[in-house]
C-alpha cells in the first residue's frame, strides 16, 4: 500500500469550460481532503475531450498519489471521463454484469426501458472497482494502479458526488492510509490589515515551514491560520500550540475569535457569558440596515428591538443626532441591557462611522473610518461596530484600529 500524501483534481465537462456551470466539485473535494491532511498540488477544469483528458490523468498519475475526477460519466457521448481513465491507464473497459443487472433493475422498477446507450455506465476496467451510486444512474470508479496510486472517477452532480465520496470514497481511502496527521487552528482578527499583519508576523509566514503560518483576507475578518504536519522532535499539537503562542504574542490583541466563528455567533456568546442573558438594541442611521444584516440572523431573538433611519434623520426635538442618547432610547424601547447605535456618513471616498453603546457598566463612544463608501463602506461600518460591541460585551481591548 501506498500512502497517500498528494492528489490532483480534474473537474471534466465543457459546461465548466465554458462557463455554463461554476466548478464546485473541486473546491468541496480540495477542502475534504485538505482536513484530512492530504495536499491538493493541482485542480483543472476540462472539456469533454477525450484526448485532454487522458492526457491530465495521464501527468496527474505521475505528479500525485490520488487523482479525483468529477463529471463525464452520463451515458451521452458526450460523457469521455471512463474511456479516457481507460485510455491512460492502459486498459479496455467491458460491461460488468453486475453493474449491468443493478442498472437494467433501476429502469425496470420504473417500468422504463433499458436504453442501450446506457451500456457504458456498466462498464468497468480489470483494475476498476464500481463506487455505488444511490442518487442517480452513473456508478464511479474506484481504480487502483500497480505502483499503489489511485484514481477515483465520480458523477458531476453535487448532490450524486458528495455521498460517493464521504461514505464510500473517503473510508477507503482513509483504510489506504489518508494524509499526514496534521493539525491545524484558525485565529480570526479585526483591526489590521493583512500586510500589517503579514508585517508583525514577520519570518512566521515563512513558505513550506513545518508549522505553517498564513493570513487569509475574508470579507469579514483577516484569518490566521496555524498547520502542523508531526516531526521527527515534536508532534503537530505542539508545533501548533508553539506557533500560536508566538502569534498571540504579535497580534493577540487582535483576535476576536477561532476557527470558523462568525460575528454574530462571538457577540452572542458574549451576551451569554455568565449566564446573565443579556439582549440588544440596535438603532442604526445611514448605514441601510448593514448592522442588522450583519447580525439579525444569528442574533435571533437576543434582538429585543432594532430600527433603522436614514442618512437626514434629525432627532424630533431639533439639533444634532446624540449617539449615546439613540443607544439608550433603544435600551429602554427594548427593554434590553445593551443599545448599540452606529451612524455612518459619506466622507470622501470613506464612511466615517460613530458608534456608541450603553449597556450596564456604562457609556462608550467610538469614531472609526470604514475604508470605501457606499454599499461596501457600509458593509465595513457593520463590521467595525461588531467589532467594537464585541470588545465592550467580553472585556477585551481589540487592537487600535490602522
Ligand atoms: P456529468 O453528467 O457527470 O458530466 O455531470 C452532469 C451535471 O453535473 C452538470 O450538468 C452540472 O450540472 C453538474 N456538474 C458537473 N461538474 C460539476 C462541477 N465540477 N461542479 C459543480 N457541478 C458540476
Ligand atoms: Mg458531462
Amino acid at each position: 500500500m501506498r500512502p497517500i500524501h498528494t492528489a490532483e483534481l480534474l473537474s471534466i465537462g465543457s459546461e465548466l469550460t465554458v462557463g455554463e456551470t461554476r466548478d464546485t466539485n473541486a473546491g468541496e473535494l480540495a477542502r475534504s481532503l485538505t482536513e484530512q491532511g492530504v495536499e491538493v498540488r493541482r485542480m483543472t477544469a476540462l472539456p469533454d475531450e477525450q484526448e485532454a483528458v487522458t492526457a491530465a490523468v495521464r501527468a496527474a498519475l505521475e505528479a500525485t498519489d490520488l487523482v479525483v475526477s468529477t463529471g463525464g460519466l452520463g451515458p451521452t457521448p458526450d460523457d469521455l471521463t471512463r474511456e479516457s481513465i481507460a485510455a491512460a491507464i492502459g486498459e479496455s473497459p467491458a460491461i460488468d454484469p453486475e453493474l449491468e443487472s443493478w442498472l437494467r433493475n433501476l429502469f425496470e422498477q420504473r417500468g422504463l426501458a433499458y436504453p442501450a446507450s446506457n451500456a457504458k455506465q456498466a462498464w468497468l476496467t480489470p483494475s476498476t472497482t464500481a463506487v455505488p451510486n444511490a442518487n442517480g444512474t452513473a456508478p464511479g470508479w474506484w481504480v487502483d494502479r500497480p505502483d499503489g496510486r489511485i484514481v477515483v472517477a465520480l458523477p458531476g452532480p453535487p448532490r450524486e458526488m458528495r455521498p460517493m465520496w464521504h461514505d464510500w470514497v473517503l473510508p477507503r481511502l482513509a483504510a489506504a492510509g489518508l494524509g499526514r496527521a496534521s493539525v491545524s487552528r484558525t485565529l480570526r482578527t479585526a483591526g489590521l490589515g493583512e500586510s500589517l499583519i503579514a508585517e508583525r508576523l514577520g519570518p512566521l509566514l515563512e513558505r513550506g515551514a513545518n508549522p505553517t503560518v498564513a493570513t487569509y483576507a475574508r470579507s469579514d475578518a483577516v484569518d490566521v491560520r496555524i498547520s502542523a504536519v508531526p516531526a521527527a522532535e515534536a508532534t503537530a499539537e505542539d508545533l501548533v500550540a508553539a506557533a500560536e503562542a508566538a502569534v498571540l504574542h504579535l497580534i493577540g490583541d487582535h483576535v476576536w475569535g477561532r476557527g470558523d466563528v462568525t460575528w454574530p455567533a462571538a457577540i452572542a456568546a458574549a451576551l451569554d457569558a455568565r449566564r446573565r442573558a443579556w439582549r440588544l438594541g440596535i438603532v442604526e442611521v445611514g448605514t441601510r440596515g448593514s448592522v442588522l444584516a450583519l447580525l439579525g440572523e444569528g442574533l435571533g431573538d437576543r434582538i429585543a428591538f432594532a430600527e433603522t433611519l436614514p442618512a437626514g434623520h434629525r432627532p424630533a426635538t431639533g439639533g444634532w443626532i446624540d449617539l449615546a442618547a439613540l443607544a439608550d432610547g433603544v435600551r429602554g424601547a427594548g427593554g434590553c441591557e445593551v443599545g448599540l447605535a452606529v451612524r455612518t456618513r459619506t466622507r470622501g471616498g470613506d464612511m466615517a462611522v460613530s458608534i456608541a453603546i450603553v449597556d450596564p457598566d456604562g457609556r462608550h463612544v467610538e469614531r472609526r473610518v470604514a475604508f470605501l463608501a457606499g454599499p461596501t463602506g457600509r458593509t465595513r461600518a457593520a463590521l467595525l461596530a461588531a467589532a467594537a460591541l464585541w470588545r465592550r460585551l467580553a472585556g477585551r481591548s481589540l487592537g487600535e484600529p490602522s
